[in-house]
């Protein structure tokens, strides 16, 4: 609080030493504590399908004589299998983000290319809906940073859009800047975010009702993934939603304008 921040200016150093390291002790102490959530939360999440996949395969094994239970234990079986490979793939993504520093050796990236990468890993869900994704906007942004993590940010709010939305429904990802910010929205018409859930969604592992969407067998890692890519990179995601009408995510990031001389290095 101010009645520390003034302590410590007038505190001989001595005493601004020793309240530097009580505030870093709790600092270590706060991280120490989201690590140990991270990982008490992970192993929760971990068992779930495990203990499924464990209980389905005893299952399939007493249902020997039982082709149709057979089918059916299976078929739940590659369900909770393919949930368990997505939640080990985000979980290491997430704990790969948390290592690096995107800004400590950044990369012009380009916003068309991370788009066009995005969309494409969600066509053939779109397909199999009939959700038609568009891409519109301004051309030729770019910003600072890594390639592989925006597009990996920009990918889950697409493939959000997809899993929340009606067959049939559209998708459009769309772009804006100004000179120093570059924005990339998602749209969706899909089910909405109940007003009281916006806040929570960014948490990790979070998930609003899983009951009411178990199908999309989401992991909840997706949009803290969004956050962490955002912060990192110096900007923030956004989110407006009308329940039964449908989101707008948008991320927006700090824009790079490539003086003449590197685009014409470049050529
Ligand atoms: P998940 O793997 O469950 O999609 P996310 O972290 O990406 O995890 O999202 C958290 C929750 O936020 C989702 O479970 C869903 O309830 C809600 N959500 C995210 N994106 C959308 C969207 N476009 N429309 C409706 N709900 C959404």
């Amino acid at each position: 609080g101010p009645s520390r921040h003034v302590t410590a200016r007038v505190a001989p150093l001595g005493a601004r030493l020793v309240l530097a390291l009580v505030e870093d002790r709790t600092r270590e102490r706060r991280v120490e504590a989201v690590r140990r959530d991270f990982v008490a939360n992970v192993s929760h999440e971990l068992k779930t399908p495990v203990g499924a996949i464990r209980l389905l395969s005893e299952a399939v094994h007493d249902a020997a004589g039982d082709p149709e239970a057979v089918k059916r234990f299976s078929a739940r079986m590659l369900t909770e299998s393919e949930r368990l490979a997505r939640l080990v793939q985000q979980i290491i993504e997430l704990s790969r983000l948390q290592g690096d520093d995107p800004l400590e050796a950044p990369l012009p990236v380009s916003i068309d290319d991370v788009i066009r990468t995005a969309v494409d890993t969600s066509a053939i869900d779109a397909a199999a809906k009939q959700i038609e994704v568009v891409v519109g906007g301004v051309h030729d942004l770019t910003i600072l940073g890594n390639n592989e993590q925006v597009t990996a940010a920009v990918a889950n709010l697409v493939a959000n859009a997809v899993s929340y939305s009606e067959g049939g429904s559209t998708v459009l990802v769309s772009t804006k800047a100004d000179e120093h910010t570059i924005s990339i929205s998602v749209v969706d018409q899909g089910i909405g975010i109940p007003t009281e859930e916006i806040d929570r969604i960014f948490e990790r592992f979070y998930r609003v009702d899983p009951a009411r969407h178990r199908s999309t067998g989401g992991t909840g890692l997706g949009l803290s993934i969004v956050k962490h890519v955002a912060a990192t990179h110096g900007g923030e995601v956004d989110v407006w939603s009308v329940e039964g009408q449908g989101s707008t995510f948008t991320l927006t990031l700090p824009r790079y304008l490539p003086t003449r001389e590197s685009q014409e290095a470049r050529r």
